[in-house]
């Protein structure tokens, strides 16, 4: 399957959550056999040579695509929850949405000496929730050098953010 059939599996609905945002909704590509085996397939190949020890998917639709990526690096996997969730003491980080803030955070013990972590989430925008997650795996001891992603709204600046802070990003599909 080509990127250009693989973006077409993704559905846009118009005004979610607010009026004016183009949501991109992956519930689509979801549902398509073909679609979603391509796009382990793709991520898997942005994945080859960067030798990570774990992957780390954000919650929520960062765990879908960084669960089936971890099994098919061979490595495992973590989850980087929204607040309120872990059920042991845990690390967090507070970030700025468009219009409120979040958290994510994170079980610390699960990350090793030498974890070299490779971050994965549905989409970039700004890149605050990515950063976020990776300041919490950074704290937590773990190399932090890529973050992976099916779509990227380059305009909004994400792969900027992330560079910044020595994070490179690779993306599927864009979105202008
Ligand atoms: P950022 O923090 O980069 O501004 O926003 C990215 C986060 O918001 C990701 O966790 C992503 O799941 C979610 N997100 C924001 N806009 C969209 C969208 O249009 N489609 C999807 N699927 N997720 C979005």
């Amino acid at each position: 399957m080509s990127r250009d059939e693989l973006k077409g599996l993704i559905r846009t609905v118009p005004d979610f959550p607010s009026a004016g945002i183009q949501f991109r909704d992956i519930t689509t590509l979801l549902a398509h056999a073909e679609g979603l085996a391509a796009s382990i397939d793709m991520l898997a190949q942005r994945a080859e040579g960067l030798d990570a020890t774990k992957v780390a998917g954000i919650e929520a639709r960062g765990f879908i695509f960084g669960t089936a990526l971890a099994l098919r690096l061979g490595v495992g996997f973590v989850p980087v929850r929204k607040a309120g969730k872990l059920p042991v003491e845990c690390i967090g980080e507070d970030y700025a949405l468009e219009y409120a803030e979040a958290r994510v955070e994170l079980d610390p013990s699960i990350i090793e000496a030498g974890d070299r972590v490779l971050v994965v989430d549905d989409l970039l925008a700004t890149g605050g929730t990515a950063l976020a997650a990776v300041r919490l795996l950074r704290r937590a001891g773990a190399q932090v050098s890529h973050a992976l992603f099916v779509i990227d709204l380059p305009e909004l600046g994400g792969a900027d953010a992330l560079s910044e802070q020595g994070v490179e990003t690779l993306s599927l599909v864009e979105f202008a």
